[in-house]
């Protein structure tokens, strides 16, 4: 095996039980809804944003091509890897144990970790009187919010459009090969470190007073009046390539930033 302690080392940050390998182990995470399926060296099931972050860097550091997943009802084969290959290892990060949510300025916007489902969010906003950006078909078998920010899912909801958001914290390799967490998540006094940044997210509390991004867009707030005009005739997802495109939104379409 080209990495022989890669797998040792991704066990040691989660746990030898949220590493799964082999054929039959893995057969359901490396197939995607309705078609693909490819080889992967093992899938890693994070239970905190540290975790995740320290199996991205390994991850990077081994030179191994990463595929994150939600709740992988997507059906592009975005959330699987592919039949042919890459030339080195694949490893899937399943974010399903990152479930989080909060509520942040007593519901306005929310705060949600990789794994969560629009189905808790729609749990959560009932009582407020309020319901998710996105309302699609497959809310009811669990796909998770990120997924659909990264695959600008939606869409067909006149009013709201794709899911869209420029709020969000997300990894990226630079130049020099080296991970960096990006945060755009628009919250004040986080920390300086990602370990600091994780924690204070985990445990919540986030003051309304350290919301500073309030005006920034965390849904697509050109699709109703670009939808309506219809004179135009413009597919208001279609015709622009990087419409909708922004830190974490439509990352599927360049699989490159996985959202933390
Ligand atoms: C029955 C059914 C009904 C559906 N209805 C609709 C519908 O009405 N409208 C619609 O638009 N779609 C629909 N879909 C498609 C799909 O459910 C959506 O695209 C959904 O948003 C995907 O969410 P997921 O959690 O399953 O993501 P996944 O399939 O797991 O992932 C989708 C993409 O996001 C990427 N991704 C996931 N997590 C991260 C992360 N943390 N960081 C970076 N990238 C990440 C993956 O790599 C992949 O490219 C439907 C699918 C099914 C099976």
């Amino acid at each position: 095996m080209p990495y022989p302690d890669l797998l040792e080392k991704l066990r040691e940050e989660v746990g030898a039980k949220n590493v799964f390998t082999g054929e039959k182990k893995t057969a359901y995470y490396r197939s995607g809804f309705r078609s693909g399926l490819g080889g992967a060296l093992a899938v890693i099931f994070p239970e905190t944003l540290l975790q995740q972050w320290h199996i991205l860097r390994h991850c990077v550091d081994s030179g191994c091509v990463i595929i994150m997943q939600g709740a992988k009802t997507g059906l592009t084969e975005g959330s699987c890897p592919s039949r042919g290959g890459y030339g080195r290892p694949v490893i899937i990060i399943n974010s399903r144990r990152l479930t989080k949510l909060v509520l942040l300025d007593g519901g306005k916007q929310v705060l949600a970790l990789p794994g969560a489902s629009l189905h808790q969010l729609e749990n959560l906003l009932r009582p407020l009187g309020r319901a998710p950006h996105s309302v699609i078909g497959s809310t009811s078998i669990g796909a998770t919010i990120v997924g659909g920010i990264a695959n600008n899912a939606g869409g067909a909801l006149c009013k709201r459009g794709s899911s869209y958001t420029e709020l969000s914290l997300f990894a990226q390799v630079d130049a020099a090969g080296k991970l960096q967490l990006v945060d755009h998540l628009g919250i004040r006094n986080l920390g300086k470190t990602p370990e600091q940044i994780f924690e204070r997210l985990e445990r919540g509390q986030i003051d309304s007073a350290d919301l500073e991004a309030q005006d920034t867009p965390a849904s697509d707030r050109e699709y109703a009046p670009t939808v309506f005009a219809i004179s135009k005739l413009t597919c208001p997802t279609a015709t622009t390539p990087t419409r909708n495109a922004f830190s974490s939104s439509a990352v599927a379409r360049a699989k490159s930033s996985p959202s933390l």
